[in-house]
């Protein structure tokens, strides 16, 4: 999509620390980081949020776990602890409208979250 930051990291148009990626998905360092490590994984397709799946999409998730593992355990976090978390419109924070997982850890995690 034109007019998408995330789009425009996956089409190389704008720098990104790219940390990961394959034909499905893209994982970069999060240019506002919230803990010692914050990436986010996100699909190429540009879906806005994840109340816009179709079931044709159900699939890109494990990938995306299958991802935010991998490189937690590169990070060296796997076993301390880490949270992914995907915002879903205006409510929850969303405010980049092409679906991205966070994957947070490094720190102490609080719960519930603000
Ligand atoms: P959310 O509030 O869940 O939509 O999260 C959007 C995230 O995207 C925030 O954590 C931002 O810091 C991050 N972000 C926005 N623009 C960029 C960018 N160009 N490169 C990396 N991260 C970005």
């Amino acid at each position: 999509m034109r007019d998408c930051i995330f789009c425009k990291i996956v089409n190389k148009q704008i720098p990104s620390k790219i940390i990961y990626e394959d034909e499905i998905a893209v994982a970069f360092e999060d240019v506002n980081p919230q803990a010692p490590v914050h990436a986010l994984i996100i699909p190429k397709k540009h879906i806005p949020t994840l109340a816009d799946f179709s079931e044709e999409d159900y699939g890109i998730i494990p990938h995306i776990f299958k991802i935010a593992n991998r490189i937690a355990k590169e990070k060296g976090i796997a076993e301390r602890g880490y949270r992914i978390v995907n915002n879903c419109n205006a409510e929850s924070g969303q405010t980049v409208f092409h679906i991205h997982f966070h994957l947070l850890g490094g720190r102490q995690m609080h719960w519930p979250p603000g």
